[in-house]
């Protein structure tokens, strides 16, 4: 038995939260389906990390964000996020995935598999996709990407104590992770593939990583490409010219872009150009009657373009675009 939705938002991230609590404003009665935690992301972010937006920014349905410094840590979000979500009482299925979803007479059909591995149905009469991008690193497609040893998510610097690590990436993630590294005595060297600082780096930290290489206390190989990822080393190609550095951990932190399987899967098209799934952004519906997109799966080739400053007002737009066909 399929159970009946009028609208159903697949993630609840800031931006899927920010779009229920707007088709909630509106009357509709969303139901969020979640296949993690509550804002899952941000939880899987770096422990320590500290947002570089402040908390106005990153406020959702009109609820002060109030912290006592200028900007706000991820534990910080944790509890904004659970705050919001319970003062709004949304309706939220979190450790449930979503699997399928399909375009029918009776509407959209969404199959799911929840934390014991047991199948629900619903059926719908529109859908917001809020499924973000941090699921797809950009990964490097060299061999030996596949060694435990390599990841593309960087929690804490602890583990990696004395040991030599290569942080592949040059902007704020690479950045914020070699200098946490460097400061519990990690051996780090950056391999970039630029020449010199990416001018993405937030200016109050490039002062900071631009002393610790001019001291030498973490090195970066510049104009440097992996060619290989080997148990005890790393092959690079620099300038032309190969190198192969002794490892024992890499952290490839190459940005991420967004998963559209399930856009995909309903037909969404997507703009040749820039990537980005055809919408109408003064709807946010797509190419596919009653199928809304919300956060930064809306955005092309340069996933960083959206963000939760920007993203969360996806919601406002698409709850009036509802409303107005309800
Ligand atoms: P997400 O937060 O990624 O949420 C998507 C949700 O969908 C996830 O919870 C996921 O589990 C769920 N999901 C995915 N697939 C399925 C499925 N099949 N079924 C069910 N659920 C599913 N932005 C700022 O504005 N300011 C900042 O300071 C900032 N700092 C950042 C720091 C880091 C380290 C990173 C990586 C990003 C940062 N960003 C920042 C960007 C911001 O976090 C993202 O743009 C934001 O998370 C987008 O929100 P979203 O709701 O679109 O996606
Ligand atoms: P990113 O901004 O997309 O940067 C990815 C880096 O990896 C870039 O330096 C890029 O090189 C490099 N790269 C990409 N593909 C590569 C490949 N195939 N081979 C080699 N190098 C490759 O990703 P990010 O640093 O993870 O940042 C993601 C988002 O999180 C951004 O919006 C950022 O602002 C945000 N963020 C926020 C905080 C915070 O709030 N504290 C901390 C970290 C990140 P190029 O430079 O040549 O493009």
């Amino acid at each position: 038995m399929s159970n009946k939705e009028n609208v159903i938002v697949i993630g609840a991230g800031p931006c899927g939260i920010a779009a229920g609590i707007a088709l909630q404003e509106k009357g509709l009665n969303p139901l969020l389906i979640e296949k993690g935690a509550l804002v899952q992301s941000i939880y899987d972010y770096p422990t320590h990390m500290q947002f570089f937006s402040t908390p106005d920014l990153l406020e959702v349905g009109n609820i002060p964000f109030v912290i006592s410094r200028d900007k706000p840590t991820r534990l910080e979000a944790l509890n904004y996020y659970r705050n919001v979500v319970e003062r709004k009482n949304l309706r939220v299925k979190t450790y449930e995935k979503v699997e399928h979803v399909k375009k029918t007479g009776e509407g959209f059909v969404v199959d799911t598999v929840d934390r014991l591995g047991d199948a629900h149905q619903y059926v719908s009469k529109y859908l917001v996709i809020a499924t973000g991008y941090f699921d797809r690193p950009n990964y490097l497609n060299v061999p030996g990407e596949d060694l435990d040893k390599v990841s593309h998510y960087f929690k804490e610097a602890h583990p990696y104590h004395g040991l030599k690590v290569a942080v592949i990436g040059g902007k704020n993630s690479a950045i914020d992770a070699a200098m946490e590294l460097e400061k519990v005595g990690a051996d780090v060297t950056i391999i970039y593939r630029g020449s010199t600082y990416s001018e993405s780096i937030k200016p109050w930290v490039r002062p900071v990583i631009e002393s610790l290489v001019d001291k030498e206390r973490i090195k970066v190989m510049w104009n440097a490409r992996v060619k290989e990822i080997k148990k005890q080393s790393v092959v690079v190609e620099q300038d032309g010219e190969i190198k192969e550095i002794e490892n024992d951990f890499v952290f490839a932190l190459t940005g991420y872009r967004p998963n559209r399987k399930l856009l995909n899967e309903l037909g969404v098209e997507v703009n040749e150009e820039t990537g980005e799934p055809v919408h109408n952004p003064d709807t946010m519906e797509t190419n596919v009657e009653g199928v809304y997109i919300a956060g930064v799966i809306a955005a092309g080739n340069n996933a960083n373009v959206i963000f939760i400053e920007n993203g969360r007002f996806h919601g406002g737009i698409l709850a009036d675009a509802i409303a107005s066909k309800e």
